[in-house]
């Protein structure tokens, strides 16, 4: 009886052991998360790790004995230890009936698949589902009255940045990394976390941190280590991550920036708490779309690539106000990392990624409220968006006497919704279980190196705004032509060349900003060059080409290139500056119309308009319009 019983306690403790493994997938980030179960006959998914099937555990023995006793062939290794990684996959409901057991949270270890719902869709019924119906907000009731409630709260808002290195290798190992590779292409024993695979730092990763320390106005640490951070999660296959805890390589800095005019403007300054290097993780990839889990319709696989390429982490000081400073904060971050050359700072790939805190006080308050997180911001206006719908939903949870349900947690951003909702509750910093990382000597910074560093830096977009501003610019030109260091550099080569400041910037901001946009094209791509800019303008304040023939000339210069002196040649285009010459077409024009030439004497004067255009016309637009209307006004005058 006593052994029965003690053998079913077992299995039973085995059994829960495993839904408790299983389950643990099941809930981490949003990934697994499951999705709505409404109706049956929809195609029910699990996901095992299935380490346990025979080819792949014999594969990883195999793999072991290989690399502990013969050094096999590198590439061999790699071949096997991907095909490993590839086994991670979802199996069918039916051979695992365990995966239709609920968890005490209500989640549901299984995910849907029907061609009918999108993922967010069915993401979102699940997650409202969990969220306390006291704490729903509908986004009709929250913008009632709101906006008066706003006022008498102030919101305290922080921002990690995360931004990808694009260095040729990864942080620790030999690996490239290019974006939207092949999934796990780019991975070796290192990056993948394989027994006794030792990092080794890739210097790059230092230089761009004390780059960005400096370009940050931070103080740098001369002495810094690596740290282990320690979490469990399918895509970290070592179970940690490297990165920096106590010691940030740099930290106490701050960011200049200017608000754009639409939103106020103003110049303002926020602190950055710290800048630390760590690895990045890799990368889940789910079933649908893409082309290489077309064939493998039904897995979900983990994607190494990623993992070990080398990240910048910026902590913000808590110092935005709302969601325009906020977004306006990314971006200066991105024009920094750009000009900087140490990212290429894409959100759309990932390479520049904003989590934002966000908590609301009443004035006058000094201690701050409950912090929420925002998560998968990719794009400056969603984070504007993110934080003032976060805003006004705690201010409005606050003024009804709710505040006590806005908790401590990560939400996510929903951009078809247009609103966050509940992710998961966040984890405290203790769970990490920092220690130094023992594979890695210290970082020990040298003065010379750091001086060579500081002489090389660029001129910095805070810089570049205030010599433009000193110029004579506009705020609206300076914001525009130092957004993007490729507009800065033409504008740049433009001036030196000796265009005029403001003709310069007119032409770039206007007929060139507005065939990029057209064309979708960057400044790099079009073919006109700054010495032909220039050129061209100096050939219409000169008077040999009329504005207006200048205008057709920028268009061909852009797309075919050439030069302004040999397209004036080619296509005679130099300006008619001979009265005589004026006279002679302007003579032929009335002659030509004698019906309007009575219109105009009998006192219907606007029709002078008409007569500059036919003369224009007969010239081919090359006659001085100065010129063309004194000569017309004059003989028209005359003649009555
Ligand atoms: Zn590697």
């Amino acid at each position: 009886m006593a052994v029965g019983r003690l053998v079913s306690s077992f299995a039973a403790r085995s059994l829960f052991f495993f839904f408790k493994l299983l389950g643990y997938f099941a809930t981490e980030e949003n990934s697994f998360a499951p999705t709505s179960y409404k109706t049956f006959g929809f195609h029910f998914q699990s996901l095992i790790v299935d380490l346990s099937s025979g080819y792949s555990s014999i594969l990883a023995l195999l793999f072991i004995f290989s690399s502990k006793l013969c050094r096999l062939e590198y590439k061999i290794k790699k071949i096997m230890a991907s095909t490993l990684f590839r086994n991670i996959q979802t199996q069918p409901i039916l051979l695992y009936p365990s995966v239709l057991f609920r968890r005490k949270n209500g989640a549901l270890y299984c995910t849907m698949k029907s061609s009918s719902s999108s993922s967010t869709q069915t993401q979102t019924a699940t997650q409202e589902k969990q969220q306390n119906p006291q704490t729903k907000v509908s986004p009709q009731t929250q913008t009632k009255g709101i906006d008066k409630r706003i006022k008498d709260y102030e919101a305290i808002i922080g921002i990690e940045t995360h931004v990808q290195l694009s260095t040729l290798t990864k942080a620790f190992c030999g690996c490239p990394y290019n974006y939207g590779a092949q999934p796990n292409t780019s991975i070796c024993p290192v990056c993948m976390g394989l027994p006794g695979a030792l990092p080794v730092l890739n210097s790059k990763v230092i230089e761009f941190a004390v780059k960005l320390g400096l370009a940050l106005n931070c103080k740098l640490s001369f002495n810094s280590k690596f740290d282990r951070k320690q979490y469990f999660y399918p895509d970290l296959p070592k179970g940690y991550q490297i990165s920096q805890f106590d010691i940030p390589i740099a930290s106490n800095g701050y960011v200049d920036l200017d608000l754009p005019v639409e939103f106020g403007g103003g110049h303002r300054r926020f602190g950055i708490t710290r800048v630390h290097m760590e690895e990045d993780a890799g990368k889940l990839l789910h079933s649908g779309n893409g082309r290489y889990l077309a064939t493998l319709s039904h897995l979900l696989q983990v994607d190494l690539n990623r993992a070990g390429v080398p990240l910048l982490e910026i902590v913000s000081e808590p110092d935005m106000r709302n969601g325009i400073e906020a977004a306006e904060y990314a971006a200066e971050i991105q024009r920094v990392v750009r000009y900087l050359g140490i990212s290429n700072g894409n959100m759309q790939e990932g390479s520049l990624r904003c989590d934002v805190n966000v908590s609301i006080r009443p004035i006058g308050q000094s201690e701050f409220g409950t912090k929420v997180e925002i998560k998968n911001l990719n794009s400056f206006s969603s984070v504007n968006r993110a934080i003032d719908f976060e805003i006004s939903r705690q201010v409005l949870l606050h003024s009804q006497g709710q505040g006590n349900s806005i908790v401590q947690e990560t939400r996510l951003w929903e951009e078809g919704a247009q609103k966050t909702v509940t992710m998961r509750k966040k984890e405290g910093l203790s769970d990490y279980r920092y220690f130094p990382e023992p594979d890695l000597p210290e970082v020990i910074l040298k003065k010379e190196y750091v001086d060579s560093i500081k002489n090389s830096l660029p001129e910095l977009p805070e810089m570049k705004r205030r010599r433009y501003e000193n110029m004579g610019l506009s705020m609206q030109d300076v914001l525009f032509l130092a957004n993007d260091i490729n507009v800065a550099k033409f504008f740049d080569a433009t001036i030196a060349k000796g265009a005029d400041v403001k003709l310069a910037t007119n032409w770039i901001m206007g007929d060139i900003a507005a065939y990029m946009k057209n064309e979708k094209v960057s400044i790099n791509d079009i073919k006109l060059s700054p010495r032909e800019l220039a050129e061209l303008i100096a050939s219409i304040k000169g008077g040999t080409i009329s504005g207006k023939i200048g205008k057709e000339i920028l268009f061909e210069l852009i797309e075919k290139g050439g030069t302004v002196k040999g397209l004036i040649e080619e296509k005679n285009l130099v300006q008619i500056v001979d009265p005589a010459e004026i006279e002679k077409m302007v003579d032929k024009v009335l002659s030509e119309n004698p019906n309007q030439l009575e219109q105009y004497r009998a006192g219907k004067t606007k029709i002078q308009g008409f007569f500059a255009g036919q003369v224009m016309k007969l010239s081919k637009g090359k006659a001085n319009p100065g010129l063309l209307n004194k000569i017309l006004q004059q003989k028209l005058n005359a003649s009555s």
